[in-house]
């Protein structure tokens, strides 16, 4: 195997070019290489993920076997039987040691750690090993030939076209080895990489083998092989790769939606509902890509048309996309629930990878305003400030109870911690952008820029600001020469009453404080040209722009059609979107508040506080339920957290879209006998806390993901609910809400139920005439002779074929 790799090494050598390739974006990002950061924000987040998710995420991928199933793919590829015969729990565990590889190369470029490249020298060593003769590089399948994962079929890309994953695994490392040759000038991975992707090419294309890969990613990795190597045979086979996808194709996935299959790439117009959301992010990164390499206006047109449907009717306020936990996939136009809300970190991370390239393919600060959001709000919330623990899913509403509600220090599929270290390291790349004599500055945060221009000059970049607590942001502009140069100045859409381009979303107020701008002391007209305003002018040495955005406190509103924000405002500062959490508000609730649109805010710094945050804070009302059925009003303080710091300080209530009228809050539940009772169930529930079933809330429907629980993936069963009572009590009356995903899911009300009372140590049956009901999108209520009793029993038996869940089991 030595022999070999030294022997393609040289041969590769040789045939490097300097990037051969002519086209490419006609705006290129400046490299985050140069530019560094000096802020309060970012540089504290971007030091955290090197000194600590770095080595914790090597760490867990150790911990977790992911680097063992290299050593053991090697041991098997050489003939040695070892213990543990098992396959690795995902066919794609190899990526998340590419995406920490990824990760830390970005680190090693702007911080030189011999200890983390030996390391990573070590990891390379394994993988290397672990690479079949003819470049094939697939643990799941090595380690076993002839028992591979179930997902990974028995033979080489036989499943390839929805779940194999062994493209989606090249396409990590195809981005980790351009980042570790980039960072370090070794070819070591990408060597490695480079005799998988010759591979590929003798396996792939027309009259070979037609298959797209089911988890895209491959096409952006390529794109980069193409881009280091100047090699035309990877910009092919990313294009072909795309355009195999489509309905016709005799390979399994053929149409399937879940894959972006269902159409022709050039042919889709929509993320479409039931599409995998972070699949659909690499997708539309990879054909931006290939658009740019190739010029091919097909693909911009299907991108302009998907980035349409997304940005006025999928994306969260947060900037979170993929609404539905069924599928990770994207919902219908305007589905765009907040408790259920499952907007993958991964997926958050493609938006932004998506966006920017929208960007550098059409220069217009539309794309950088979604990509602002996302950033500081629904991507940077998946992980916690220590930098040790990440969300997976990031929801805008969240009792505390669920799972999902906490962060956690790692994920059977660890898609999500990988993705956090290779952005996070990567931030300062999305600051400047540059095309000749043109600069665009698109972020704000303190940092000082080395800049190389196309045209062969250099611009040192100082911005001072304390963006994103504050819009001044003073640049001083410092040219190698004095020479005629265009500074593109963004104004943010939050600070010109647009929050995204689209009527998706609106601000309730009209911000009348105007932007201003000055040069070296003199205002300037601010006058926009897609976001810009562009400063055309002979820049010398130390000449100064000054950047002042007013940042009121700001209510947003959502188009009435998502009916999950209607009647509800979210609050945003700057480029900050705001939540409500339990541990800042009066008796540890926030599900039952009100904000008045007349309630007036303020917001503070607080230095000492979730590493330093601005807070807003004002009076709302609390609702709660009387035991007439009234509705009593309690004025309070309130205070809001930025959303991407919450559930850094233990479980509870959260929430971002904060109902304005009475109408639309929830007041507190009426404590009843069931409100302190202990839940217990028999198997194994899934998906949510027991406790959601006495919380007194009301779902919408059966269908409503906010709080339920359920036994999927168990069929057919049978089951029991017990409540335990504090201290025996008297019952007459039960009401039971099913929980019933329809369309979207295997759950279904029960085929039957029967309701048991405590009776001493026994279950008796209630006495009663009523018939138990299984209707959906309502209380199914059951009166019985009075007993008085320490608990209750339901016990349920599910349709064949389905799995069953209860939403809320009410009892007086
Ligand atoms: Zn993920």
């Amino acid at each position: 195997m030595k022999a070999i790799a030294a022997l393609v090494g040289v041969t590769l050598l040789s045939a490097l070019p300097n990037c051969a390739q002519t086209r490419d974006y006609p705006v290129k990002p400046v490299p985050f290489t140069a530019v560094h950061v000096n802020d309060i924000f970012w540089a504290p987040r971007i030091e955290t993920n090197r000194a600590v998710t770095i080595p914790f995420a090597f760490n867990k991928d150790e911990e977790t076997g992911r680097v063992d199933n290299f050593i053991r793919a090697a041991k098997a590829l050489k003939g040695e039987t070892f213990e543990n015969h098992k396959f690795p729990p995902y066919p794609f565990d190899d990526t998340d040691v590419y995406k920490v590889i990824e990760g830390a190369s970005y680190t090693l470029s702007v911080h030189p750690d011999p200890k983390l490249e030996a390391y990573i020298d070590g990891l390379i060593e394994k993988i290397g090993a672990a690479q079949e003769k003819d470049g094939y590089l697939y643990t799941a399948r090595t380690i076993d030939p002839l028992h591979p994962h179930p997902w990974s079929g028995p033979e080489r890309w036989v499943l390839e076209g929805v779940n194999s994953h062994e493209l989606y695994n090249l396409g990590h490392l195809y981005e980790a080895a351009v980042a570790h040759y980039q960072a370090t000038g070794k070819r070591t991975l990408l060597d490695i990489a480079l005799r998988t992707a010759n591979l590929l090419d003798q396996t792939f294309g027309p009259g070979r083998r037609e298959i797209w890969p089911g988890h895209q990613i491959v096409e952006m990795g390529l794109a980069k092989l193409y881009r280091v190597t100047g090699d035309q045979r990877y910009l092919n086979l990313a294009k072909f790769m795309l355009d195999s996808r489509g309905p016709a194709s005799k390979e399994e996935g053929a149409g399937n939606r879940y894959v972006q299959a269902q159409q022709k790439v050039v042919d889709q117009t929509d993320a479409v509902t039931g599409g995998h959301a972070v699949r659909a992010m690499y997708m539309y990164s990879g054909m931006a890509d290939i658009a740019a390499l190739t010029g091919d206006m097909a693909y911009v047109k299907a991108l302009d048309k998907i980035w349409e449907n997304v940005s006025g009717k999928k994306l969260h306020v947060t900037g979170g996309v993929g609404a539905r936990a069924a599928g990770e996939a994207f919902g219908a136009d305007y589905e765009l629930p907040n408790m259920s809300a499952y907007n993958e970190t991964c997926a958050a991370v493609g938006n932004d990878y998506w966006n920017h390239r929208l960007f550098l393919l059409h220069a217009d600060s539309k794309y950088i305003d979604v990509m602002e959001r996302t950033l500081y709000n629904g991507l940077i919330s998946g992980v916690a400030l220590d930098g040790k623990t990440f969300f997976y899913q990031n929801p805008l509403e969240a009792t505390g109870a669920a799972g999902k509600d906490q962060r956690s220090p790692w994920f059977g599929v660890a898609c999500c911690p990988g993705n956090i270290t290779r952005f996070m390291a990567s931030v300062p790349g999305y600051v400047y952008a540059q095309r000749n004599d043109a600069l665009w500055v698109n972020l704000y945060m303190g940092s000082s820029a080395d800049i190389k221009m196309d045209n062969g000059r250099t611009v040192k970049m100082v911005q001072e600001t304390k963006y994103p607590w504050d819009g001044a942001v003073k640049m001083t502009v410092t040219p190698d020469q004095a020479a005629a140069m265009t500074v593109n100045v963004r104004i943010p859409g939050w600070a010109r009453n647009e929050p995204i381009s689209s009527d998706l979303y609106r601000f309730e107020d009209k911000n009348t404080m105007p932007v201003v701008l000055k040069v070296n002391g003199k205002p300037v007209p601010v006058k926009l040209d897609k976001g810009y305003v562009a400063l055309n002018r002979t820049w010398k040495a130390g000449d100064t722009i000054e950047l002042n955005m007013p940042m009121p406190i700001r209510r947003v509103l959502a188009n009435d059609l998502v009916s999950a924000d209607r009647g509800r405002v979210a609050i945003e500062r700057g480029p900050i979107v705001y939540a409500a959490e339990w541990v800042d508000n009066p008796n540890g609730k926030v599900r039952n508040l009100m904000l008045p649109d007349a309630a007036k805010l303020t917001a503070e710094f607080k230095p000492d506080m979730l590493k330093g945050v601005e807070v807003i804070k004002g009076r709302a009302v609390a609702l709660a339920f009387d035991a007439k059925g009234g509705v009593a009003k309690t004025e309070q303080d309130f205070t809001a957290i930025p959303y991407y710091a919450w559930a850094n300080r233990g479980p509870g209530q959260m929430m971002v879209w904060i109902p304005n009228s009475v109408e639309t809050a929830k007041p507190l539940a009426f404590p009843t006998i069931v409100t302190n009772a202990k839940v217990t169930a028999s198997g194994k529930p899934q998906q949510r806390n027991l406790n959601v079933i006495h919380d007194g809330e009301i779902p919408t429907a059966s269908n409503d993901h906010a709080a339920y629980f359920d036994w999927y993936p168990a069929r057919g069963n049978k089951e029991t609910v017990d409540y335990a009572f504090e201290k025996a009590g008297t019952v007459s009356e039960c009401g039971l809400y099913w929980f019933d995903d329809t369309g979207q899911g295997s759950v279904r009300v029960p085929a039957s139920w029967k309701l048991f009372y405590k009776d001493g140590e026994a279950w008796k049956p209630v006495e009663t005439s009523d018939a138990f009901a299984v209707e959906k999108n309502k209380f199914n209520r059951v009166t019985f002779k009075p007993v008085t009793t320490t608990g209750l029993r339901i016990e349920l038996t599910a349709q064949p074929q389905f799995s069953v869940g209860i939403q809320k089991w009410t009892a007086k």
